[in-house]
């Protein structure tokens, strides 16, 4: 099919340009100015015209951090690849990378196979694997490789939580000798997961038992401090190194002094820690326990020190971590005791949104919002050109996003399959009206006309960022 997306700003990463797109196929044929002759002629053997006035037409979102039906304390995330990335679509999300986990005393293979079968076939935009090595042994670095040479170019490791996910200092050393050797990027939940439980345990020991004792016992130079320490595992062995969900001014300033150094030291943060804070982990009664997240909110100062990392390039890139668990039932497994509730916000669908209020409130430009929620996440987990940017030969993965239209978010009009939403009642600027995943429109008029199974499995490239 051969459609015309016409009248409509441009906006990528270099800046937004008033331009026509014509979309042949799966991909971007061809870009020209608008009311020019060529794009006049695109007009005449169109199938489909979109009008796009007054809109702006931007490369889909990608978000490199999801966990769709993953276990977790004996439960497991909500959303499933259907309804997770139905709801991505929703809010102009066309690509997901999500987590394989590699379980103690299972093989990568093993993991990477179930995650596999969770998503072919049921996905409505493309997607892709990180994979959570768990065990680092003999097996499991030699594994590692053979993951690379599928398209799974990016392992996680964790500095918390021991007994589940943790390696020790010379595990993830290991990890990233392997890493630097066959070009992947470790990425690293970098808080202090053995300093932790003790603080935890000694809450507990109190009777400290509400949510917001969660973030009490998750101090932020923990987070600096585990962030300083894989920094150097990282130049030691020589690795790429990737910080999720950095959350705290501590770890930032670690990123910032790497990077100024020169080193291949990347970070990401969330929308959850740019708009809520520790005052949302401390709502009355059980309430927090919508907010509790690893690492936690922090407190509400620690807004601008992130907006300015976005802005300086310090943080390179807005994910969601989204790992959807519900207040009834799932959440309340930790009434009267916060480490037993699921960690977790849901946020897939609103990314592009939220961070779009930065440039509604001058925080950060518009090519910026492009930037860190498209084409910096394509660059650096090996997606670009094809993802990332509307150019000719790229995917036609496209959305047309009304700067002026506002809305409220709620869990009674959301789409992911979770029962609260953690904005409920925010009333923001801005909304996706139409979303093409390869070529295909999806969303339609804020309807979902798309087909779960269209969406591929994306075999990825190395990090197209290291200096
Ligand atoms: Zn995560």
């Amino acid at each position: 099919m051969t459609i015309l997306i016409t009248g409509g700003t441009v906006v990528n990463a270099s800046g937004p340009i008033p331009a026509d797109v014509l979309v042949e196929g799966e991909t971007i044929a061809g870009m020209a100015a608008r009311g020019s002759s060529v794009a006049e002629s695109w007009r005449a053997g169109a199938e489909r015209v979109i009008d796009a006035a007054g809109a702006y037409v931007v490369p889909g979102g990608i978000d490199g951090h999801t966990h769709m039906e993953m276990p977790f304390g004996g439960t497991h995330s909500v959303d499933t690849f259907e309804t997770g990335t139905r709801a991505a679509a929703f809010g102009g999300t066309t690509t997901i990378i999500d987590f394989a986990i590699q379980s103690k005393g299972r093989s990568l293979r093993e993991g990477l196979d179930a995650w596999h079968a969770k998503a072919d076939g049921r996905c409505a935009i493309d997607y892709g694997f990180h994979m959570i090595v768990s065990d680092v042994n003999e097996s499991s670095l030699k594994e590692m490789d053979l993951v690379v040479d599928e398209g799974v170019t990016s392992f996680k490791l964790f500095m918390a939580y021991p007994g589940v996910f943790y390696s020790t200092d010379g595990e993830i050393l290991q990890a990233m000798q392997q890493a630097s050797n066959n070009g992947a990027t470790i990425m690293m939940h970098a808080e202090n997961g053995i300093a932790i439980d003790v603080l935890v345990a000694q809450a507990l020991a109190r009777g400290e038992g509400d949510p917001k004792f969660h973030g009490l016992t998750r101090p932020a130079l923990f987070e600096g401090e585990a962030t300083h320490r894989a920094i150097q595992l990282a130049r030691v062995a020589g690795s790429p190194l990737y910080i999720v969900h950095l959350s705290a001014a501590e770890a930032l300033n670690e990123v910032l002094g790497a990077r100024d150094r020169g080193a291949n030291v990347f970070a990401e943060t969330c929308p959850q820690y740019l708009f809520l804070s520790d005052a949302d982990l401390a709502r009355e009664g059980f309430e927090g326990a919508k907010f509790v997240c690893s690492p936690p909110l922090r407190p509400e100062v620690t807004h601008a020190d992130l907006w300015r990392g976005l802005r300086t390039d310090d943080l390179s890139v807005v994910s969601t971590d989204h790992c959807p668990f519900c207040f009834k039932e799932q959440k309340e497994l930790g009434l009267g005791d916060f480490s037993k509730i699921p960690n977790g916000i849901p946020g897939v669908e609103h990314r592009m949104d939220l961070i779009f209020q930065g440039v509604d409130q001058g925080e950060i430009s518009l090519a910026r919002w492009v930037e860190v929620t498209s084409t910096t996440p394509a660059r650096l987990f090996g997606l670009f050109p094809k993802k990332g940017v509307v150019a000719p030969g790229a995917d036609a993965d496209l959305v047309i996003y009304d700067p002026e239209a506002t809305q409220t978010l709620s869990a009674s009009t959301h789409h992911m399959n979770v029962d609260y939403s953690a904005y409920e009642g925010m009333t923001i600027k801005g909304r996706v009206t139409t979303v093409l995943s390869r070529g295909v429109v999806i969303i339609e008029q804020e309807a979902y006309v798309g087909r779960a199974g269209s969406g591929r499995f994306l075999e990825r490239g190395l990090n197209g960022l290291l200096r």
